[in-house]
């Protein structure tokens, strides 16, 4: 018998001690005690003991020292940059998504409609920028609406250099293509282009 490898193990049901060889091992026999079919599983092996290579502090040098400090600011500093992108990449996206709204105290004061040559229309008007800076190029946008008042396209014009305080006159024409009916103030906008 020696050299042969024994395991034990205990009945799930009856908790009788079953002791077998190690080659045994993934068969099924009935319980010695309780006749309950068993099945020989070997014991889980023990886990390998975590081994870590740590340094023994009283061989450290000051250049090793020195070393692990600055690895140790070096993935500070790596962490402190990558937050600082996320941050800025942030804000940016931010201010992207942020939808260009009409301007508020830039506004049409006054406008009329009238038909010009072959089916197209003049619409004149009048812009106020009542803020204290000048804006370098504000585009008054209209939308056209068609006989039943459903939105059929847009129109727009430019007025360059509104200075500060100052109203001005725009003017545009609608396009022999469009369907114009009636029309209606949209807003004033930055215009970027
Ligand atoms: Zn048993």
């Amino acid at each position: 018998m020696s050299g042969q490898t024994f395991h034990k193990i205990l009945c799930g049901k009856c908790a009788g001690k079953i002791e077998f060889p190690a080659e045994y091992a993934g068969q099924t026999i009935p319980c010695p005690h309780c006749q309950t079919a068993v099945l020989l599983k070997l014991p889980p092996a023990d886990p390998p003991e975590a081994k870590y290579d740590y340094p023994d502090p009283a061989s450290l040098t000051p250049e090793d020292v020195a070393k692990g400090n600055k690895a140790k600011w070096s993935i500070i500093y790596t962490v402190a940059v990558l937050v600082g992108i996320n941050l800025v990449m942030g804000i940016l996206f931010l201010l992207r998504s942020k939808p260009d709204g009409p301007l508020t105290d830039v506004t049409v004061t006054a406008w009329k409609m009238e038909p010009g040559e072959y089916r197209t229309y003049y619409v004149t008007g009048t812009v106020s920028n009542s803020t204290s800076k000048a804006v370098a190029k504000a585009r008054i946008e209209f939308e056209t609406l068609d006989n039943k008042g459903t939105p059929a396209g847009k129109v727009s014009a430019i007025v360059s250099n509104l200075a500060a305080n100052s109203t001005a006159e725009f003017s545009l024409q609608t396009s022999p293509t469009q369907t114009v009916w009636d029309a209606k103030v949209l807003g004033v906008f930055i215009d970027k282009n």
